[in-house]
């Protein structure tokens, strides 16, 4: 299995459309993972039908039981995270801060804190048109999004082994999610938009998934709407030896296909003739 994800340096460049259509456009056997798990999408796109759900358990999170505790203090002096709330008195655990290193567990004297398992969000398993989709919800203000990103990853593995293709819609940003959604990951799809603050995010991404030894390929959507930059994008991905595999068009098609909940690919707008050719060259690639 090919482990093929598609990123981008921040949100709203274009990489959703992006999966989607390439999702539409292979003709592998494939599994989809969606892991942008703060905002997940690909569903709007892909009209899945939900097969299989149930609940993420993130970092266990301390639970301070008020009987028991002698108001000591040293968990809050313990707690690096600053997830222990007192009026000087009662002591009690924010679990919104609670990281769940168990410090404060190891330390209190009176035995008055316990681990409890928290539940972070909820993973779905759905069937769509083009393979079966595995994709979740983080619960809101829960952390723990790059184990629920590596759980997502794992549960597609597990339950369809012998897929061609693994495709992945990667959260924006470099930050923990994307980390989890390259780690093992065999290449990347870098989206990027022509302007400054995209060249920019292409750096930082392309820096790390070098470090994550993950392969690069480079899309520029709507390349014309700067051709300037989308030169100098070039010009980058040239020096960084990154094989740009297209660029797409701005295009109003693709809104209305997204409004319409279907990959930009359906249509034979010049976006989509431009995907088909993006998938056309990496899967030449890749097989
Ligand atoms: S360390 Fe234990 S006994 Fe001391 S304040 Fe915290 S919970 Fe209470
Ligand atoms: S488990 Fe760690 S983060 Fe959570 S309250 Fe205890 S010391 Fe703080």
């Amino acid at each position: 299995m090919i482990r093929l994800a598609v990123v981008s340096g921040k949100g709203g460049t274009g990489k959703t459309v992006v999966t989607g259509g390439i999702a539409h456009c292979c003709t592998r056997s494939m599994v989809l993972v969606d892991c942008d798990v703060d905002a997940s999408n690909l569903e709007l796109i892909l009209s899945p039908h939900i097969i299989d759900r149930w609940d993420f358990y993130g970092m266990d999170v301390a639970i301070i039981d008020p009987d028991v505790c002698s108001s000591c203090g040293i968990c809050s002096g313990v707690c690096r995270f600053g997830a222990i709330a007192t009026n000087g008195e009662v002591f009690s655990v924010r679990t919104s801060k609670c990281e769940g290193c168990r410090v404060c567990k190891l330390t209190c004297p009176a035995g008055a804190i316990t681990m409890q398992p928290r539940v972070c969000g909820e993973i779905f398993y759905s069937g769509t048109r083009y393979g079966n989709l595995v994709h979740a919800r983080l619960a809101p203000g829960a952390s723990n999004s790059g184990l629920l990103v590596a759980e997502v990853k794992k549960t597609a593995f597990k339950r369809n082994p012998d897929c061609d293709l693994m495709l992945i819609d990667g959260p924006p940003g470099t930050g923990c999610p994307l980390i989890s959604t390259v780690s093992g990951t065999d290449v990347v799809i870098a989206v990027t938009e022509p302007s400054r603050s995209g060249l920019h995010d292409l750096e930082r991404l392309v820096r790390v998934c070098r470090t994550l030894r993950a392969g690069i390929y480079a899309v520029i959507n709507k390349w014309d709407l700067n051709p300037d930059i989308s030169d100098m994008i070039r010009q980058y991905c040239r020096r960084e030896e990154i094989p740009v595999v297209g660029t797409i068009p701005y295009d109003e098609c693709v809104m209305a296909a997204v409004r319409n909940g279907q990959p930009v690919t359906m249509s034979g707008s010049p976006a989509a003739q431009a995907i088909h050719a993006i998938w056309d060259d990496i899967s030449m690639r890749l097989w």
